[in-house]
């Protein structure tokens, strides 16, 4: 298997949700709750992915911002056919399950926190981007004792346009002063490969869960990788 030569590199860019932090768990109760409540004729495991974009894009919007644009957000094809507040309804339910169980049913990913630590001793700099707010993700390294760890944190209030925008990554080089090879990003999702691809840094994609695998691929990240484990061998750390 491939493994990365960390002395090539100054910096290491985590996404938060998928590659730190495991929200499946959250994500696959509130679908359940919602198939049940309403009665809805689909299989948890084949919604997961189009829900996973679906809760990163609403969790960072204001309430206006949501209603604007609900009709596009809910054109997803798990509410398919049904009328539009019901599909609403649906949402906000979901939504608010997923909120609920959240905290309670979230950790972080098993030896990711040992890899931080082992990147940090290197002396490689490392930063959080994620498309949900900058407070979120201190919050959690907070609870999981990460904080020290990390240099940045760049949340979508810090820039003008999220992942897949280059921009966050681009902010981050760009306050290290280092170039895009020498920098690292890992990323779950689709939005987070794409971000990565153009800003020509490497970009390595952990299909933690929610995202398929055939679909990662096609959106050709530098490296895939199964899950967590298999991350943490890639470093050989
Ligand atoms: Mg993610």
């Amino acid at each position: 298997m491939e493994k990365i030569n960390l002395e090539k590199y100054k910096g290491i860019i985590f996404d938060m949700d998928g590659v730190i932090y495991n929200i499946s768990e959250a994500i696959e109760k509130a679908v359940d709750d919602s198939v049940e409540k309403y009665k809805m004729n689909v299989k948890t495991e084949e919604i997961l992915e189009e829900l996973a974009h679906l809760i990163e894009e609403i969790q960072n919007f204001p309430v206006p911002k949501i209603l604007l644009n609900s009709y596009d957000l809910l054109e997803v094809k798990f509410l398919e056919g049904l009328s539009y507040f019901k599909k609403l309804r649906i949402a906000i339910f979901l939504f608010n399950q997923f909120n609920k169980y959240k905290d309670a049913e979230s950790s972080i990913y098993k030896g990711i926190d040992e890899l931080i630590r082992n990147i940090y001793d290197k002396k490689l700099k490392l930063a959080i981007l994620t498309n949900n707010k900058s407070q979120y993700a201190e919050d959690v390294l907070e609870k999981f004792n990460l904080t020290k760890f990390f240099d940045t944190i760049i949340g979508f209030n810090e820039v003008s346009e999220v992942k897949p925008s280059p921009e966050g990554i681009l902010k981050i080089m760009n306050k290290w002063k280092i170039k895009p090879s020498e920098t690292i990003f890992i990323g779950d999702m689709t939005t987070d490969v794409d971000a990565g691809k153009s800003a020509n840094v490497k970009m390595v994609c952990v299909a933690s869960g929610l995202a398929k695998k055939e679909t990662l691929l096609g959106h050709n990240p530098d490296i895939l990788v199964d899950n967590t484990e298999q991350l943490i061998k890639l470093f050989g750390l």
